[in-house]
């Protein structure tokens, strides 16, 4: 780590490291798959490069990219996808991309659906701002696309419109047979609603082979 990159930089390259440790743990980047990145400020963010090990990054996995410039050399094609959202939306502080099985699953089941809805769940409540199992939540899923320019502008028109019925939107997104795109204020609350995704996608899973 160069001990000359300002405070705000290493900040943010320490919160990719610990999240890309984070998803690895739990199994949710298998291959080298996933990306992450945190806001270093207004304009630029720090980003992990393509076809690198997410569970072992070191200072040069991380590129420091401009949101209003091309992407730089090595990125992963989904980096359009993180400097889209960090565009459309100021107060998002950082972004896990991640292959979890039960992501990947859950997109392919409801995708005909355009969304999960999460409901009855007491987990819900680990997102900002639900206060109850009540309130049903809608994970809005798209149909995974090698065409990143395209992906990205359906998922920015979708998530610039209120959900039907003024639905409560959770923090991510699916791509279906994919995986999930969640988000937060800080790295630490991203981290928070990763965990909560996955579980709750268990839930439902299990919930859709058991109940009657
Ligand atoms: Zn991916």
């Amino acid at each position: 780590m160069n001990e000359r990159e300002p405070p705000e930089v290493l900040a943010a390259i320490g919160g990719v490291i610990n999240a890309g440790r984070h998803a690895a743990l739990r199994g949710w980047v298998p291959a080298t798959s996933g990306n992450f990145s945190v806001r270093i400020d207004a304009g630029h963010i720090a980003i992990t490069r393509s076809g690198v090990d997410k569970g072992a990054l070191e200072r040069q996995d991380i590129l420091l990219q401009a949101l209003l410039e091309p992407l730089l050399p090595g990125s992963s094609a989904e980096a359009e996808l993180h400097v889209r959202m960090y565009r459309d939306h100021p107060a998002l502080g950082a972004i896990s991309h991640v292959h979890s099985p039960h992501a990947a699953a859950i997109g392919r089941a409801f995708v005909d659906r355009g969304s999960l809805e999460l409901f009855g769940w007491e987990l819900g409540k680990a997102f900002a701002g639900v206060t109850s199992h009540e309130e049903p939540l809608l994970v809005p899923i798209f149909d995974n696309s090698q065409d990143i320019r395209s992906l990205a502008d359906r998922i920015g028109a979708r998530l610039a419109a209120p959900e039907p019925e003024a639905k409560l939107r959770a923090p991510g997104y699916l791509l279906a047979g994919h995986g999930l795109y969640a988000w937060g204020k800080t790295p630490s609350e991203t981290a928070k609603h990763l965990e909560a995704f996955d579980a709750l996608f268990q839930q439902q899973l299990l919930l859709g082979r058991y109940r009657p």
